[in-house]
């Protein structure tokens, strides 16, 4: 018999509340994570109402930073768009704090967290799957992956294939007839290559079209399957500064590339000489 009846690999708002929904059921649940809590977790920190009550979490108990966010005011083309919501539509925390709660709410409902561990590979046998550690072997019927962008666990056990469904989300404002694109946000790195971006914009303004929408602003942020879409240009005010020196090599590298677009053939070149597929508009 394995010691523990689940392992959830990643100790993030997933894998906490996963294993706090399974400890509370009488499981007995083991949460690793490579990072040392509270750790820092880049992110808006936007969690919305719907979340936090899946979550289970009252934003008036919740005893660390929490600000509601009930109206937005956009301007946008000489025009001022309001959104109010009867409620608060969203709310503001910090992701070290949230994220340390989370977990420490797991702990105290009897999952058994680990952190500081990194999970260096998982092997599935026929009775239960081993996760592999730099502190040791862990073995359990069960392993959630839990691990974020790089889990562990969809790296051995399977990720997003050509077979399963990308999954993709457009975020923009629409204002009247008029749309502005802001996100664009896929999983799925193997179907880079069939660009989800273009993919995704191509449904929505088709969509939008339907709907009356007859000006598609690109504007916002360039990527390369914005530049292939054949829109017309406007320039575009994009400005990369680093805050220390840390920063300098993505300066450096977003300034590379800006004059590599200046010249289509010595872009085909460097593109040859990293390995890449040439772009359409190069065969
Ligand atoms: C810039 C940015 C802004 C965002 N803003 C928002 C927002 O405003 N609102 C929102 O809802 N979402 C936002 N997101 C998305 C949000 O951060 C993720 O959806 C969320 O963190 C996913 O939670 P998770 O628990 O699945 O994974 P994560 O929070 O990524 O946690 C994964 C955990 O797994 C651990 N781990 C990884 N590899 C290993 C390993 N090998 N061994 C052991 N442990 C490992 C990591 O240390 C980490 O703690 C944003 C994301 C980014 C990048």
């Amino acid at each position: 018999m394995t010691a523990h009846d689940v392992i959830v690999v990643g100790g993030g708002p997933g894998g906490s509340t996963a294993a706090w929904r399974l400890a509370r059921a009488g499981l007995r649940v083991l949460v690793l994570d490579a990072a040392v809590f509270p750790r820092v977790k880049i992110c808006a920190g936007w969690v919305t109402a719907e979340a936090l009550r899946d979550l289970e979490i009252t934003a008036e108990k919740y005893p660390l930073t929490i600000k509601p966010f009930d109206a937005c005011v956009i301007e946008f083309d000489g025009g001022r768009h309001e959104t109010a919501w009867r409620g608060p539509a969203s709310y503001g925390i910090i992701r070290r704090e949230f994220d340390h709660y989370l977990l420490e709410r797991a702990a105290a409902t009897g999952a058994d967290v680990r952190w500081g561990i990194r999970v260096t590979g998982v092997e599935a046998g026929p009775e239960s799957v081993a996760v592999l550690t730099g502190r040791g072997r862990f073995e359990a019927p069960i392993v959630i992956g839990a691990g974020g962008h790089h889990c562990p666990v969809a790296k051995a056990l399977g990720d997003v294939s050509e077979r399963e469904e990308v999954v993709a989300a457009l975020l923009g404002i629409r204002v009247g007839s008029h749309y502005l694109m802001v996100r664009i946000s896929n999983a799925g790195e193997k179907w880079s290559n069939c660009s989800p971006g273009r993919l995704i914009i191509e449904r929505t303004m088709a969509a939008l079209h339907k709907d009356g929408v007859r000006k598609f602003d690109f504007s916002v942020v360039n990527y390369a399957y914005k530049r292939r879409f054949g829109v017309a240009h406007i320039q575009l005010v994009d400005i990369l500064a680093a805050l220390s020196w840390r920063g300098w090599p993505y300066v450096l590298r977003d300034r590379a590339a800006r004059e590599l677009r200046r010249h289509p053939r010595l872009a085909a070149y460097a593109r040859r000489m990293l390995g890449r597929p040439p772009r359409r508009d190069e065969n």
